[in-house]
């Protein structure tokens, strides 16, 4: 029998253990994991809405399907929706005042098939205003706090769900990820992070910052648990045109395929001065470790990788100032009060409501788009994109996954970047590379700085989420690194 004092530190693999074996039920894990999210909600601020009621019905409806011998897949296993997935019956707030008070009359199609296979869902959680930063402060709900350190930013823009995840509140939780923001937070809190193809995982629900990188996936505390949740979310969506019709391959049952020959490369750019020392440190030791299990280390050549940050702020504000064109008080959300005319309508409310990055973005946005400046910023952006992809795909015919850091230090202070977006911007400067291009990556912890984790990011070619997943879960029989709890020292 296992006490209840230590369910939340089990991985969802080990809970869907416990579970079949009856040695708890789903109501009862989901009881505790509210408690906790509850106590731990002042400290670290990773849900934007608990919803404890839902939770309750859905923990004794997978409870009574088990009793009969039936259930989905995730069966009463307890999960967290990023705040952007749209939920029929619960707030979606995006983390804006714009959205604070919005209900979506639809199930976003991830949110849908988790239900579908049984999970269990605890809230929906913190999270930069519509996905834009990179460390949870821009949420109009206030900052998520590191677990690791409450007094660090937690990264972002998934960075509820990654608190959420680290401080053992829920095994897995849901993210985004346009320019880094799942793997990123992954990163900075310890946890693993996937983001899949574009196209993997359908877009229908999920509010649209920029449409061309916009990808779901998962935050959890192993590869092993990532594997079991996209399979569940992956698949061919009709009511997403961006969807990919592809199949999905059973990603638990490939995580045995091992590492040994496979070929991994590293790119120069990603060790130059920008690189933490102690990091780099760590990313080397990881990369030892993979080689001393069959994997073969190589180096290989992103030439226009530097140029990656500038393209994708560009591209990413061009279509976030396109999408974010519908919030205009009349459709969704936030409305000013009592309108002299139209103009002034739209004015107001979206003066009130979006907060500072956002509004940085369409403005930088609309004048990319600007007919006297689309050819100079937006198209040239657009032929750096391509030569990027381009890069990631000569590289992929000598070796099968990229290797290096996901981030160039470990969770910064909060407060310390934020008046500076410059900076923060280049936070995401080894991940946006994998969403111009649309390519699966994931992040795995591989060591401590200062007390604090640091992320392993791998990289694959269109599709290879198996391959990813293969080598993090292999790497992860072979270190201890993702089972560190926060607080933990070595
Ligand atoms: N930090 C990046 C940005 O601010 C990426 C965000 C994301 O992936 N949603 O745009």
């Amino acid at each position: 029998m296992i006490s209840g004092e230590t369910l939340h530190r089990q991985t969802l693999a080990e809970l869907a253990q416990g579970l079949a074996a009856g040695e708890f039920t789903s109501r009862e894990l989901t009881e505790i994991l509210l408690r906790r999210i509850e106590s731990h909600q002042e400290s670290y601020n990773a849900f934007i809405t608990i919803t404890a009621e839902i939770a309750l019905q859905q923990a004794d409806k997978a409870d009574k399907a088990r009793a009969n011998g039936d259930g989905g897949y995730l069966n009463g296993l307890p999960i967290a929706h990023k705040d952007l997935f749209c939920t029929k019956r619960v707030l979606t707030t995006c983390g804006s005042r714009m959205l604070q008070n919005f209900v979506s009359p639809y199930d976003a199609t991830v949110v849908e098939k988790m239900a579908l296979a049984g999970a269990v869902m605890l809230g929906k959680t913190n999270m930069d205003e519509f996905a834009m930063g990179s460390s949870n402060e821009t949420s109009h709900f206030g900052p998520v706090m590191n677990p690791w350190n409450t007094k660090l930013s937690p990264g972002g823009s998934s960075g509820g769900s990654a608190a959420a995840v680290a401080g053992r509140l829920v095994p897995v939780a849901t993210g985004t990820d346009t320019g880094g923001s799942i793997r990123q937070p992954a990163a900075m809190t310890g946890t693993t992070g996937i983001k899949p193809t574009y196209g993997r995982v359908s877009r229908f629900g999920m509010v649209a910052f920029a449409s061309s990188l916009d990808q779901g996936g998962v935050i959890a505390r192993s590869a092993e648990d990532a594997a079991m949740v996209l399979e569940v979310i992956s698949g061919h969506d009709h009511r997403d045109s961006t969807s990919i019709n592809h199949p999905v391959p059973r990603y638990v049952d490939g995580l045995s395929r091992g590492i040994k020959g496979l070929k991994v490369g590293i790119v120069r750019q990603h060790f130059d001065e920008g690189l933490d020392e102690s990091c780099a440190e760590a990313i080397n030791l990881a990369l030892n470790t993979l080689s001393e299990s069959g994997a073969k280390i190589v180096e290989v050549d992103l030439p226009h990788i530097d140029l990656s940050v500038p393209a994708y702020y560009v591209v990413a504000p061009a279509e976030c100032s396109s999408n974010l064109s519908r919030f205009d008080g009349v459709r969704f959300g936030h409305r000013a009060e009592k309108p002299q005319d139209l103009h002034d309508l739209y004015c107001r409310t979206r003066g009130e409501a979006f907060g500072a990055e956002v509004k940085r973005r369409i403005m930088t946005g609309t004048y990319v788009l600007s007919a006297g400046y689309y050819d100079a910023y937006y198209l040239k952006a657009q032929k750096v994109r391509k030569l990027i992809s381009q890069d990631f795909v000569n590289a992929f015919c000598e070796v099968d996954l990229i290797a290096g850091p996901t981030t160039p230090t470990t969770a910064f202070a909060l407060g310390e970047k934020t008046d500076d977006p410059i900076t923060m911007y280049l936070n995401d400067i080894y991940t946006i590379g994998a969403n111009l291009s649309g390519l699966p990556g994931i992040s795995i912890p591989c060591g401590l700085v200062g007390g604090l984790p640091v992320g392993l990011q791998l990289v694959g070619p269109h599709f290879e989420e198996e391959r990813i997943l293969a080598c993090a879960h292999q790497y992860q029989q072979l270190t201890d690194w993702h089972r560190l709890e926060p607080g933990a020292t070595i």
